[in-house]
């Protein structure tokens, strides 16, 4: 019961802490201690441990992973909002865990998730239950949303975020919302976001680490012979890269994205902790994605945060904030 009312409290955020493998022949200042603790070195050689529901070694495999989110996953078919980022800086293995390479072991949550959740729908479908689900695929870069299903498009300022009524999922206006109906249709989604992100890549310096990029899931169930109406959303995210920009260097358009970047990722910790105060005003209009993502974090929502960390010694600065970051969330 107790349990019960702090998990109302807290919102219902889990957090994850998952360590890449070394680089080849480097150090770890990084070690999953058990499977719940990571400690960290600094270059000083201070330790400090940290707390989390769960944390991942080098040697878990994209598998591994997933069985510890599938539950939650398959929770938006009963009518949850649930939503699942991946935090950390550039380079921390936040796209291999979200979205992973390939069609084999290496893919990650995206294709893993939308493969249970079309199975799982076909099972209940036994039961009498219909599912309809439809994705749309964006990025968020400078607080603009730019559709990565629509070929050509650049990030509009008239794409807004529209709040649904109660009980439904927030939506982006003008943006492609496509019919899921089998693993192929998604993966072929996937693959023309990827492409339109690598044509962005190198037109435009790499601007990928400085945007969040989003799987929006809308999955609506009906029973008939009750009735009943089911509308749940998963949400999957890749979040910007958490590294604080040096500020020598950091000018003009680099200096408004790092705003920007800031700006949604302390929009997101500024939510986490109103939640975990338990606030009566929680600031979700502050960030076009703390606003698309409100659903999942507060109420009966569900969110789980993995925080990504690289474990070679020259990252333990960055490290250590991301996972300052997570456990206050926790
Ligand atoms: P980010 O998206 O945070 O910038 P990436 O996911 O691109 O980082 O990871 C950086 C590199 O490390 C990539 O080459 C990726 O394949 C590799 N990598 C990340 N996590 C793992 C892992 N758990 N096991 C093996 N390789 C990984
Ligand atoms: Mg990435």
């Amino acid at each position: 019961q107790l349990h019960n009312q702090i998990q109302e409290l807290r919102g219902n955020v889990r957090v994850f802490a998952r360590m890449r493998p070394p680089a080849p022949g480097t150090q770890c200042a990084v070690k999953a201690i058990d499977v719940e603790s990571m400690s960290i070195t600094d270059r000083l050689g201070d330790e400090a441990v940290f707390s989390f529901d769960k944390c991942f070694g080098p040697e878990a495999t994209q598998e591994d992973i997933f069985e510890d989110v599938s539950q939650l996953v398959q929770s938006a078919l009963d009518g949850y909002k649930v939503c699942l980022f991946s935090y950390g800086q550039t380079g921390s293995g936040k796209t291999h865990t979200m979205l992973g390479a390939g069609e084999g072991d290496q893919r990650g949550i995206i294709p893993r998730a939308v493969q249970k959740v079309l199975e799982h729908a076909e099972q209940l479908s036994k039961k009498g239950y219909e599912y309809t689900m439809e994705a749309s695929y964006v990025e968020i870069y400078n607080e603009q949303v730019r559709d990565l299903l629509k070929p050509g498009a650049d990030h509009d300022e008239k794409h807004k975020i529209v709040s649904a009524p109660e009980g439904g999922c927030p939506t982006v206006s003008g943006v492609e919302r496509e019919p899921v109906r089998s693993v192929d249709a998604a993966a072929g989604l996937v693959r023309r976001a990827a492409a339109a992100r690598a044509v962005e890549a190198t037109q435009m310096n790499a601007q990928s680490s400085r945007s969040h990029t989003l799987f929006l899931l809308y999955i609506t169930g009906r029973h008939a012979a009750s009735g009943q109406l089911l509308n749940g959303c998963l949400n999957l995210v890749d979040l910007a890269g958490s590294e604080r920009t040096a500020r020598s260097g950091a000018e003009g358009q680099r200096m408004k994205e790092a705003c920007a970047i800031n700006k949604s990722l302390s929009s997101l910790g500024d939510v986490f902790m109103s939640i975990s105060r338990g606030d009566k005003h929680i600031p979700y209009r502050n960030s076009k994605l703390t606003h698309l993502l409100a659903p999942c974090l507060g109420g009966d929502g569900k969110t789980l945060m993995m925080v990504n960390v690289a474990p070679e010694p020259e990252s333990a600065e960055e490290s250590m904030h991301s996972l300052k970051f997570a456990a206050q969330v926790n």
